[in-house]
């Protein structure tokens, strides 16, 4: 789960992080409103869901409560990487001296979080990551020993914090820390970090991105997701308690088990297909789960062919028919449809699916090639 710069800045300064003043807006009157509250010169911000707002003319400078009214009108009408824009931050401006990037994520090779932490931060970071990465200096973080305040003086003399900041600095870095630790994430960033003219640290922007693993752990952040912005199909999914991520291929994969899933979509590969998308329908899933996965899959306009490979192991394979054949009369698919039905109760299951409109097969090397040519047109 993303969260938006103005969330994640919250999370970041109840950990003690200094953020700019700012409130958000959902209409150009409000955001006069808060403007004027504010006093003085306001940045304008759009609240989506993508990085580059600022290159994509989603982040502009105000003169006056008038002029953010102006803008935010003209913000709050933009479609930034496709996204509509629906909120925008109004945050007191900032007196930028300089622009340091910090962000901390998981490093699988490592098995450890590490923190990132370059000069060059601001709108052209990844550019800096891509033709000159020896500006970003990395420092892998022990998960039981926590941020070390040895390794935020590494970090501080790495990117030239003046010593006078050293201070603020430990306060930020220990902050994102507690964020990225305690809310179970898998990106916090701060980008960028800024030094005004007067010497003070403010993080002016945020990014989190919470696994959604472990959301059941922050019920608190669960009511803040926001559904406009994800994909609605993930969502359906998640409230049908379904494994499913999107994908760009067309064979539509139904299967039960996340390992079996994966060596599905690994033999459609070797047959010469793409798959559609992951889906797990997982241990036990009873007729309502597997037709909302068969809605699922179907409401993906590149699906060219769904294939139902599904190992009775918990999971009984007259459940899983009667689940298919509930999902057909309601969603009556037009594109073809292979199943492979082995283990427990696969012989009630398959006599149950014996009439209705679907190409059967025995193996999964036969079922994956049955549903590429099937998805080409070939059968
Ligand atoms: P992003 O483009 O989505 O990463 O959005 P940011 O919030 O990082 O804003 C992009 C850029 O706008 C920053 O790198 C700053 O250079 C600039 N910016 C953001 N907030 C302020 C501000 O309060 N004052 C000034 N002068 N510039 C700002
Ligand atoms: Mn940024």
């Amino acid at each position: 789960m993303k969260l938006h710069e103005y969330q994640s800045k919250k999370l970041f300064a109840e950990y003690g992080v200094p953020i700019p003043k700012g409130e958000i807006a959902t209409t150009p009157a409000e955001a006069k409103a808060i403007a004027e509250e504010l006093g003085g010169r306001v940045v304008v911000k759009s609240q989506v869901l993508v990085g580059g707002r600022g290159k994509a003319g989603g982040i502009k400078l105000a003169n006056s409560p008038s002029e953010a009214e102006a803008l935010a009108e003209h913000i709050l009408g933009l479609e930034i990487k496709g996204l509509p824009v629906r909120k925008v931050l109004i945050d007191e401006a900032a007196d930028i001296q300089k622009e340091i990037y910090l962000g901390i994520t998981n490093d699988r090779a490592a098995k450890k979080p590490v923190f990132m932490a370059s000069a060059a931060g601001g709108v052209d970071i990844e550019e800096v990551a891509a033709k000159t990465p020896e500006k970003i200096i990395r420092i892998h973080i022990d998960p039981l020993l926590g941020l070390q305040d040895f390794q935020v003086l590494n970090l501080a003399v790495g990117i030239e914090i003046p010593r006078e900041q050293w201070g603020q600095f430990n306060k930020v870095a220990h902050g994102l820390w507690q964020s990225y630790k305690n809310f179970d994430a898998t990106l916090a960033e701060i980008n960028p970090l800024i030094i005004t003219g007067d010497g003070q640290l403010i993080a002016v922007d945020g990014k989190m991105i919470v696994d959604d693993n472990a959301l059941f752990r922050h019920k608190d952040l669960e009511s803040q997701r926001d559904l406009d912005v994800e994909e609605s199909s993930e969502t359906e999914a998640k409230d049908h308690d379904l494994t499913y991520i999107k994908l760009d291929g067309q064979i539509g994969c139904m299967v039960n088990g996340a390992g079996l899933a994966m060596a599905t979509m690994d033999i459609i590969n070797y047959f010469g297909g793409e798959p559609a998308n992951f889906l797990d329908i997982g241990g036990g899933a009873n007729e309502e789960k597997v037709a909302a996965a068969l809605r699922i899959i179907l409401k993906d306009p590149n699906v060219k062919a769904v294939l139902f490979n599904i190992f009775g192991g918990i999971t009984r394979g007259d459940l899983v028919a009667k689940g298919i054949l509930a999902a057909l009369k309601e969603v009556k698919p037009d594109v073809p449809m292979v199943v492979r039905l082995v283990g427990t109760n696969a012989e009630e299951g398959r006599a149950l699916l014996a009439d209705a409109d679907m190409i059967t097969a025995e193996t999964l090397a036969d079922a994956a090639e049955k549903a590429v040519a099937a998805a080409k047109g070939d059968m």
